[in-house]
């Protein structure tokens, strides 16, 4: 369970940062920090800043947008003089995370279309077939079905399909996993929650959002991983998230990588 409004656990972070036109460039407030707006190459970026304990400027790029992270220290000024000096870098960042964003699902369900699978971008390849099927390898995401032009048919089929994929990823590790701590096996059920890629309650019930089937693997075995925790720490105490790390080692480096995709639930 995740309760707002706690930054911690798998709950996404605040609306994405759109780059809009620069006529409204007042920096704004939000929970996560200051959101402000730069002109890189002459393309209006926004940011956000957020004030941490740390002797450099760190710069990070996801799904979400642009986020600097500085002591209270430093002035604009010089952030703004760093990320101009990181500019090519971030626009590619930025480029490529705009890519993710387009391909999660199709929009349109043709041949060729990217969609997103297990963090890997596959293109669907749709064939004429007498019984419907779907596999996936390491470039397609190969759909048979017997009316391959009808896109809403293929949509609803290949939907369905990766919601049965997530249940099926997910199991056995919320099993293996929870046999490390408890003698009462969770159940589980898949959500389609906007706000967070997993929930937990004192019932032991453990809901996943099947959107983690677009996520590479590691980054579900994490939302997994807390959501079991919570099975034995119903909080967010250092206690629950040492026994996060027992579970999964090496936890904060994936959530903090989580933060990267949790646009997509929105
Ligand atoms: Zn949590």
């Amino acid at each position: 369970m995740m309760p707002a409004p706690s930054p911690v656990g798998t709950a996404p972070a605040r609306s994405p940062l759109r780059r809009n036109d620069a006529s409204d460039a007042r920096p704004r407030s939000t929970p996560d920090g200051q959101v402000r707006r730069i002109v890189l190459a002459g393309e209006a970026i926004d940011y956000r800043v957020v004030r941490a304990k740390r002797s450099s400027i760190g710069m990070n790029v996801g799904l979400a947008g642009l986020t600097v992270r500085a002591s209270r220290w430093v002035s604009i000024r010089e952030i703004e003089s760093t990320l101009a000096q990181h500019s090519e870098w971030i626009l590619r960042q930025l480029a490529w995370w705009q890519e993710r964003r387009r391909d999660v699902l199709p929009q349109a369900w043709k041949t060729g279309a990217p969609i997103l699978y297990q963090g890997r971008e596959l293109a669907l390849a749709l064939r004429p077939a007498h019984r419907k099927e779907i596999a996936a390898d390491l470039l397609n995401l190969t759909v048979l079905h017997p009316s391959p032009h009808d896109e809403e048919s293929i949509a609803a089929f290949v939907v369905h399909w990766l919601k049965d994929e997530a249940l099926r990823l997910a199991l056995p590790l919320v099993e293996a996993t929870a046999a490390r701590i408890t003698d009462s096996p969770p159940s589980v059920a898949l959500s389609n929650a906007r706000s967070e890629w997993g929930s937990c309650n004192r019932n032991g019930e453990i809901r996943l959002s099947w959107r983690l089937v677009h996520l590479p693997p590691r980054l579900a075995h994490y939302v997994v991983a807390h959501e079991v925790a919570h099975l034995v720490e119903l909080n967010h105490s250092p206690r629950f998230w040492a026994l996060v790390e027992t579970l999964f080692p090496g936890h904060a480096a994936a959530r903090r990588a989580l933060q990267d995709w949790t646009a997509l639930l929105e």
